[in-house]
């Protein structure tokens, strides 16, 4: 992130932007976007934020990235060349950028968590169901105990990630510096929620390999949440170095 090489070159009162971006969400059809752009030397007191309109000359989608899953928003290669924009576009303060975008990470990262734990209880609830109704060897699978245990013990997890979760919601609520909480709810729902899917998708049975189900696609949504936003290495890699490791 403090690598940025899309540069915003002053000219005048403009800003004179070249270089490409890569993964944006809503990029092939976004009318505007918040665009991290360097503006002063290396590293991270360079960068700035701009309100970056999409149909100034000089800007292209370069391609639509095809995705495994997550096909209710597009992902895009962004190409700009030589786009002049008015300096007074930037959003925040000049140079501060980097600020600005590790403070939106919080809230993109605490949403992550949040919506692994509500997916992990629906897939848990949705396997119940069907459990429920599917049978095999003349009883309801859910009837297996080694399937009942499995559940209680992913219930327990996601009351876990649920509460470690809800604590970080608490802290950023209350406006507390909770980078470590927020870094920690999504490395651990985010771990979490690839078990879960497994084990509900197998559960399933060929069902599971479908699209009959909401765990299909479950199974394809999921698997991003470990990747974006920040890795889940890169969480550790920050919560280990806030506790001084
Ligand atoms: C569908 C989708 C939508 C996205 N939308 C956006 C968007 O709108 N805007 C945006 O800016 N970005 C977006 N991204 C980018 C996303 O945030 C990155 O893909 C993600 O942070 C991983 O970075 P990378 O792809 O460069 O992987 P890399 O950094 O190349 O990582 C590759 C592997 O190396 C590991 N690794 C890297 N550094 C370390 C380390 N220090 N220690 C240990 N392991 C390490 C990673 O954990 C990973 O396993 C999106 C990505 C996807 C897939």
């Amino acid at each position: 992130m403090s690598n940025i090489k899309t540069v915003a070159r002053k000219d005048g009162g403009d800003y004179v932007i070249s270089g490409q971006k890569l993964w944006i969400t809503n990029g092939t059809r976004a009318d505007f976007i918040t665009l991290a752009v360097r503006t002063g030397g290396e590293g991270f007191g360079g960068i700035s934020l701009v309100t970056f309109p999409n149909d100034v000359t000089g800007f292209s989608v370069s391609k639509k990235i095809k995705k495994i899953g997550n096909l209710a928003s597009d992902t895009a290669l962004l190409y700009f060349d030589e786009c002049r924009i008015p300096q007074r576009y930037v959003l925040g303060e000049e140079n501060q950028g980097f600020y600005h975008i590790m403070t939106n990470f919080q809230g993109e990262r605490l949403i992550a968590a949040i919506a692994c734990v509500s997916g992990m209880e629906k897939m848990i609830a949705d396997s119940i169901e069907y459990g429920n109704t599917r049978e095999a060897f003349g009883k309801p699978i859910l009837k297996f105990q080694v399937w009942r245990h499995k559940f209680v013990d992913h219930m327990t997890a996601i009351e876990a990630a649920k509460r470690l979760t809800y604590h970080a919601v608490d802290l950023y609520d209350r406006k507390e510096y909770c980078v470590k909480e927020i870094s920690m709810a999504k490395l651990f729902a985010g771990d979490l929620a690839q078990k879960v899917v497994y084990d509900c998708q197998q559960f399933h049975g060929g069902f599971g390999y479908t699209t009959e189900y909401h765990i299909g696609r479950a199974f394809k949504d999921v698997r991003l949440i470990t990747i974006g936003g920040g890795t889940s290495e890169v969480m550790k890699e920050i919560i280990g170095k806030l506790v001084g490791m």
